[in-house]
């Protein structure tokens, strides 16, 4: 019997589709060499099929499968990764977009049981009508999900205030690489050892797949107050971000624009000034005191607070206007090459940081804008935005790897981490040994513990 029909013994025959349609669309995800490669009309790695469990048990029994006859397997949510995680050459897609019910959501301990295929906007809306909302907001939470979010150790754009997906995973459950299913219990915090269901949280699928996810949920907040804040020089906003950020002030959201990703965020305002400026908005207890507070701080001069509103509006449209510029119809024309660089720096080691890779991106793109996008007392979030409209395809495609080798060498070599959110992917997969120092053999001999067969997602995380 072939993988399809096998398959369709465990799920049934409609959870199992070799449409070429389908194929093609669960070939790669959103990284700028898949969507590159798409535009180039290349003929990307196609799945055996795609497979679509409705519940655990399918998913336990599809991984008993793909051991038993050693064939890859990778998990696919919502396939809006950006770091060409996703490349299933002769593997089946494990689609998990069927598995969206919320389970459960207990409104007095503040806690909604999600199964790992439920879309992100789908569950961020199911709570508001409960008075409640997710802490995690990305600007792609219309394209992920939950599982996803889990797996790329993914953050939001309000992590100043409700922190990452690491703050708001309350408890998991899992089907490792033998079909083993494993639960944790959820309670707020243990000591009971080393917190190996955590593994999970970055493993990109290597380890085994997410089947729910319960995650810790706020109270819509009451009004908001917005403050924007201009700089002469990028120095004085970043020293403005970290007094806020090691003050008790709690912005629920806070970013730093530098003069070139000023100009990409102001492009349809411009009679705006393109100085570094920094947006921010406060809720909750005191928040007319705190924004006071953050605004001595920032010693910088009051800005037109109307553009934090205007980012709150357009906060996700980027994720069009990411897909328009890499199908060759954006402002950047037919050839266009775009890319996203997220790396993160101790406060004593950012400006090195910052930098190092503005200059080594810098000789090799039209537009290099970078702004500061998730603040903590020890650091934070350099968000690169790299573009250049370029003669051919094959010239993009150029660009883009000498774009990373110059990122990530200047990024290690100043002292920075490789990936704040986006994750590692096949993409950052070479610097990745660097990156871990001595944590690499354990992360290999885990692998090749849990996944003897190596038939999770192979390549993603360079595993
Ligand atoms: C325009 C745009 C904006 C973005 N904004 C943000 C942002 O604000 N913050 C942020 O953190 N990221 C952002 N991203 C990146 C991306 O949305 C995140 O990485 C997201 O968490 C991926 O979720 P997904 O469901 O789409 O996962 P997928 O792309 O389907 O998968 C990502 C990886 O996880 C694995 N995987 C997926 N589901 C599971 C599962 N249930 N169990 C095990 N492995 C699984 C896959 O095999 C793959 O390796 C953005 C991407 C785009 C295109």
């Amino acid at each position: 019997m072939t993988a399809p029909a096998e398959l369709a013994e465990i799920v049934g025959e409609h959870r199992v589709s070799v449409h070429p349609q389908d194929l093609h669309r669960h070939s790669g995800d959103r990284s700028p060499a898949a969507l590159l490669a798409r535009r180039m009309g290349r003929r990307l790695a196609r799945p055996l099929c795609v497979v679509r469990p409705r519940t655990t048990k399918h998913v336990a029994q599809i991984v008993e499968w793909a051991n038993a006859t050693k064939t890859p397997l990778v998990p696919y949510g919502g396939g809006s990764g950006v770091t060409d995680g996703i490349r299933p050459d002769r593997a089946v897609v494990v689609e998990l977009r069927a598995m969206n019910e919320i389970r459960d959501f207990d409104e007095k301990s503040r806690l909604v049981r999600a199964e790992c295929g439920v879309l992100g906007s789908d569950l961020d809306n199911a709570l508001h009508g409960w008075g409640f909302m997710l802490g995690h907001q990305p600007q792609s939470i219309q394209i992920s999900t939950v599982g996803g979010w889990v797996s790329t150790g993914a953050v939001g754009q309000l992590s100043s205030r409700y922190g990452g997906i690491e703050d708001l995973v309350a408890g998991m459950e899992a089907v490792l690489p033998d079909g083993r299913i494993v639960r944790t219990k959820g309670t707020p915090r243990t000591a009971t050892g080393p917190d190996v269901a955590s593994l999970l949280i970055g493993a990109e699928g290597t380890l085994g797949i997410v089947t729910e996810v319960t995650l810790r949920v706020s109270a819509l907040p009451p009004a908001r107050l917005d403050l924007c804040v201009r700089f002469e020089h990028m120095a004085e906003g970043v020293a403005a971000c970290r007094k806020i950020a090691q003050e008790d002030l709690d912005p629920t959201m806070m970013r730093l624009y530098d003069r070139d990703d000023a100009a990409i965020f102001l492009r349809n305002h411009p009679d705006e000034p393109r100085d570094p400026f920094m947006i921010l908005s406060f809720e909750g207890f005191d928040a007319p005191a705190r924004m006071e507070e953050a605004f001595r701080l920032a010693r910088g001069e009051r800005g037109n607070d109307s553009l934090v509103d205007h980012w709150w509006v357009h906060r996700n449209d980027l994720v069009h206007e990411y897909l328009n510029l890499m199908d060759g119809t954006g402002l950047l024309g037919p050839h266009a090459m775009v890319e996203t660089m997220e790396v993160s720096a101790r406060w004593s080691d950012l400006r090195d940081v910052y930098h190092a890779m503005k200059d080594a991106l810098g000789a090799q793109a039209d537009i290099v804008g970078c702004h500061l996008s998730h603040h903590y007392i020890d650091g934070a979030c350099l968000y690169f935005s790299i573009g250049s409209a370029c003669d051919s395809d094959d010239d993009a495609a150029a660009k883009l790897e000498s774009w990373w080798e110059a990122g990530m060498s200047a990024c290690i070599e100043a002292g920075g981490s490789i990936s704040h959110h986006h994750g590692i992917g096949r993409r950052r997969a070479r610097w990745l040994p660097t990156e871990l120092g001595g944590w690499w053999d354990v992360l290999v001999a885990l692998k090749k513990t849990l996944d003897p067969n190596g038939i999770m997602n192979p390549g993603a995380l360079g595993l």
